[in-house]
């Protein structure tokens, strides 16, 4: 039985941090991004914790903005244009999800496209659908990252998405094809969910759904990125492959936690350093 290789997302985003620690030493002043949090969702404040400690810690100033949940949408809106107007700001982020009285489409469509660093507003994701340069999603980003560190040359590979959600599965789905991938998006509508899995050489999970992925959905040697975020009853964390199951058939998984969580963190603070490189330096980043 081959050993599966454990993806660490620490180590990788720790090395990627440290290279944008040392460009932004490098910079005349210091990328700022503004974090706006809207009411006080627990999971949420400790994302925004996550995302300000480590922007922080390459030397990112961060601007948190704790808004409370009374707070009408377009209140809201008129707050983020003050935002894209205000040129000490880089990037913007506003962390979802946003009180159920808030349509979150129509607030992230009002963040700057050039400042959009989580890449979610629809001309960012044109921008990638239509293969020109653009501010690309998170964990996308991350997801790719991954990848390639273990698969460095992508071209003609078959790849299975579980998920289509405009925040991972698509925008992933569109990064593997841009880099001459052969892609199935899966989704809760598709039959016979095994088979098409067993196909791929790279199997990326965005469901959301503990142990949807077992050892017979996996072909020998596949590399498996999982995506998904449960907690169990007892209070842990898992994702969506059934980590022991899949263990001597895959040729490489990221557990949960430690693989993509930490990879989305590393590259927004690539998306804020690119844009002031951008704007600020003039420069290609
Ligand atoms: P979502 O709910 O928007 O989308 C889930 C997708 O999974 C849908 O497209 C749906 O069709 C598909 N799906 C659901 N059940 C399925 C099934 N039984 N079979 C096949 N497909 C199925 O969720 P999302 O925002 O895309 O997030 C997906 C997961 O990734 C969640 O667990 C979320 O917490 C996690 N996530 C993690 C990070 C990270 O940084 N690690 C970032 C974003 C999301």
């Amino acid at each position: 039985m081959t050993k599966t290789k454990i993806i660490d997302g620490k180590a990788l985003s720790q090395k990627i941090r440290e290279e944008l620690k040392a460009k932004v030493a490098s910079f005349p002043s210091a990328p700022c991004m503004a974090v706006v949090l809207v009411g006080d969702n627990p999971a949420s404040q400790i994302y925004v914790h996550h995302k300000m400690k480590a922007a922080e810690e390459v030397g990112i100033q961060v601007k948190l903005f704790s808004l409370a949940p009374v707070l009408t949408e377009d209140a809201l809106i008129d707050f983020i244009r003050n935002l894209n107007a205000d040129d000490n700001i880089d990037g913007i982020i506003v962390q979802l999800p946003l009180p159920k009285h808030m349509d979150s489409y129509r607030v992230v469509e009002s963040i700057d496209p050039d400042k959009d660093i989580d890449g979610l507003c629809s001309q960012n994701l044109g921008k990638l659908f239509t293969g020109r340069p653009g501010l690309v999603p998170c964990t996308p980003l991350g997801c790719m990252a991954l990848i390639k560190s273990v698969i460095p040359k992508l071209d003609g590979k078959r790849a299975v998405i579980v998920g289509r959600s405009c925040l991972v599965g698509k925008p992933v789905g569109q990064l593997l094809l841009e880099e001459q991938c052969t892609i199935t998006q899966a989704h809760s509508h598709t039959k016979d969910l095994e088979s098409v899995c067993k196909e791929a050489d790279i199997l990326v999970v965005a469901a959301g759904k503990p142990n949807l992925i077992q050892k017979n959905h996996v072909k020998k040697g596949a590399v498996i990125i999982d995506v998904g975020i449960n907690r169990t009853e007892d209070g842990h964390i898992v994702g969506d492959v059934d980590f022991i199951g899949v263990q001597g058939v895959a040729r490489a998984i990221t557990p949960v936690p430690g693989g993509v969580g930490p990879m989305t963190v590393a590259m927004l603070l690539s998306n804020v350093v690119k844009v002031y490189v951008q704007k600020k330096l003039g420069q290609k980043a």
